[in-house]
């Protein structure tokens, strides 16, 4: 069965879109643990993150690198924290985080609430950073 990652590529389910290209995806987490939180896929569905070949993880990584810079051009933060854990969704995704400390990285904490309008500006600012 296709990832629910697979589906918001395919477009059977909506997310909140902040950058795309032929093979990549990154868009805002669901349950963001700050805003500006955001997940960039491969296209392609690959459970574990170190399964990926060389030229995708590769190609994650600096397609990760751009999103990263933008977010921190529109979200104050201190930097831009970078995981993968990858135990609820198959489907490898690298999370960005804008962080102050490093408790904000935290995933046990309580996700922060967003309404609607916030994550379809904070998707757009993204967005519109990107270089
Ligand atoms: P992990 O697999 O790295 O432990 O966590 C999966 C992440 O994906 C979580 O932060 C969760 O909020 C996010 N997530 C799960 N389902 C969806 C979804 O349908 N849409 C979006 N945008 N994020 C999701």
């Amino acid at each position: 069965m296709a990832s629910i990652f697979t589906k918001i590529v395919r477009g059977d389910i909506p997310c909140y879109k902040v950058a795309e290209t032929d093979k990549f995806l990154a868009f805002l987490d669901i349950n963001p643990l700050a805003k500006g939180h955001t997940l960039v896929i491969p296209k392609k569905e690959v459970d574990y993150y170190f399964d990926l070949d060389d030229n995708l993880i590769t190609g994650l990584t600096l397609f990760s690198k751009k999103v990263a810079k933008a977010i921190k051009k529109v979200i104050p933060c201190e930097r831009i924290g970078v995981t993968v854990i990858g135990l609820e969704v198959p489907h490898v995704h690298v999370h960005l985080i804008p962080i102050n400390s490093i408790y904000d990285m935290e995933f046990s904490k309580g996700k922060i609430d967003m309404n609607i309008e916030e994550f379809i500006q904070i998707s757009e600012m993204i967005s519109n950073a990107m270089v």
